[in-house]
């Protein structure tokens, strides 16, 4: 090997080595070490270009650095960054109005991340519960789903299924009862008089890409009308185009009455996270109740603005539903006795490994990170396709190619 190749090999291992010694580990990345992004590719620090099939976990739907939405940012960071809620900016208003008009909602509460705006839908779903409903003070319950991810943040780990993400952090927040995914007549057996909402993934991301059978929301939506609860859809995953409509629930044509978004609300530039509602439940909030100081903040709405923006202008939800059957239809063409399933809406797949095989879905990331794709896997045997939703025939191939040679080596 050349010297100047080694030096560049000793640059990964320095970033690495320094990262380990002074972070705290509470991820496993994979050993790359980027440095710059543009559309779907990132590139190492050593010069490698890689596909990025994860998305930032779809926080970057809208491609690596979008020009559009720098050029916001940019523009935006020159003029104003923080006024705090406690002035009004001259950008927020236009974030309520143009988010309302996409999604159909009627009211909008802005945040920063997934998790805060998980724990303000659970603060405005119980404040409904005690003011509308006549919920008795303490009482009100929320039915949540085995296996779902809304964060990780405590009250929101108290409701997880997952042993590794509660062990020795309790006690946690009481009010929540957990269900099976996907089980619609679970719901309607588990509803009491107390029960004030149902908190939802409309396809259960880190759970591994787990499609619910066809119609489940639908009745969900039925149930929840008839007895009078709040259907809370965190779309903060499935959201903005992701699964190849903007919002998850128009694939059954149901409005949840509460929607979370996040993640790609930015495009991956900046931490913007909102619930999405009407006058019913965000109007009991009244001054004091709530808050955040960044949230709403002039940077993050026009860059969300702007994030938007690109989404609709450059069709890149239609891209995903298109690129995301075709990408599907490719994968299923891979025939290997260690699949189990492949299965994906839009470009959110999965494809998922038959317990037992040897390295699981890691070793699979690994090889495939060796020949310039980066995915991650989830828990032991899953591994996830998330491209951006710019995505085009020929990149799908080129990946295809790869991951099929990723499987003959196992
Ligand atoms: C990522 C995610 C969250 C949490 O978002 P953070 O910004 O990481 O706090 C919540 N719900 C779902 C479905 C997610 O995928």
């Amino acid at each position: 090997m050349k010297s100047e190749e080694w030096g560049k090999l000793m640059k990964t291992k320095e970033y690495i080595e320094l990262e380990d010694r002074f972070g705290a580990k509470n991820y496993k990345p994979l050993d790359v070490v980027l440095s710059r992004g543009e559309g779907i590719w990132v590139w190492d620090v050593e010069g490698n270009r890689y596909m990025d099939c994860l998305s930032a976990y779809s926080a970057v739907n809208q491609g690596h650095c979008h020009p559009k939405i720098r050029r916001a940012m940019m523009d935006q960071a020159e003029k104003l960054t923080l006024t705090s809620r406690a002035f009004r900016n001259d950008q927020l208003a236009f974030l309520y109005e143009e988010l309302c008009e996409l999604t159909d909602s009627h009211k909008i509460l802005p945040m920063n991340s997934g998790a805060e705006a998980v724990e303000t839908v659970i603060k405005c779903a119980r404040k409904w519960g005690y003011e509308s409903r006549g919920v008795a003070d303490g009482r009100a319950e929320i039915i949540v789903c085995e296996n779902n991810f809304h964060g990780r943040t405590l009250s929101i780990i108290g409701f997880s299924t997952d042993e590794n993400a509660r062990e020795n952090f309790g006690p946690f927040t009481p009010g929540f009862k957990t269900i099976p995914f996907g089980d619609s007549e679970a719901l309607d057996k588990a509803i009491t008089p107390n029960t004030v909402a149902f908190l939802v993934e409309p396809i259960q991301g880190e759970a591994g890409v787990i499609i619910p059978p066809k119609g489940y929301l639908k009745r969900v939506r039925e149930i929840c009308t008839q007895k009078n609860i709040l259907l809370i859809l965190d779309e903060i995953q499935t959201g903005l185009g992701r699964t190849g409509k903007l919002l998850a629930e128009e694939h059954e044509g149901i409005q949840a009455d509460l929607t979370l978004i996040g993640k790609a609300l930015s495009g991956g530039f900046y931490p913007v996270s909102a619930v999405l509602s009407n006058e019913e439940v965000l109007g009991l909030l009244q001054p004091g109740q709530h808050g955040s100081t960044f949230g709403g903040n002039p940077m993050a709405c026009a860059v969300a603005r702007a994030a938007l923006k690109v989404l609709k202008e450059e069709n890149m939800i239609e891209n995903a539903a298109r690129m995301g059957d075709y990408f599907l239809e490719e994968l299923k063409k891979l025939d290997h006795p260690a699949i189990r399933e492949i299965r994906g809406k839009g470009l959110m797949i999965a494809v998922e490994l038959h317990e037992g095989t040897p390295g699981g879905a890691r070793a699979i990331c690994e090889s495939l990170a060796k020949m310039g794709i980066l995915c991650k896997e989830t828990h032991t045997y899953t591994i996830r396709f998330a491209p951006p939703l710019v995505i085009q025939k020929q990149d799908i191939d080129w990946a295809v190619e790869r991951i099929a040679k990723a499987f003959e080596k196992i």
